[in-house]
């Protein structure tokens, strides 16, 4: 209802480029090419990639803004 294309609470999970050696945020449930993960920065990852909930490396930049952990809109409420 509020438009957002995200769906807050859908964490992406984490894999690992074979060509930058970047952790690339990657929503299992979106629909893939065959053979590949497309992260969410667009870089594409072989689908024998392990896939992990916690990246396990340097997180790609472009990759942790859409993955949306620090929205610009307060939730409501905020301490701060
Ligand atoms: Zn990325």
């Amino acid at each position: 209802m509020s438009g957002d294309p995200v769906p807050v609470g859908t964490a992406p999970r984490w894999g690992v480029s074979s060509l930058d050696w970047c952790s690339h945020a990657v929503d299992e449930d979106a629909d893939h090419p065959y053979g590949v993960y497309v992260a969410r920065c667009g870089q594409r990852l072989f689908m024998g990639t392990s896939l992990y909930d916690e990246a396990p490396g340097w997180m790609c930049l472009l990759c942790l803004r859409w993955a949306g952990q620090p929205r610009p809109e307060r939730e409501g409420g905020g301490a701060e």
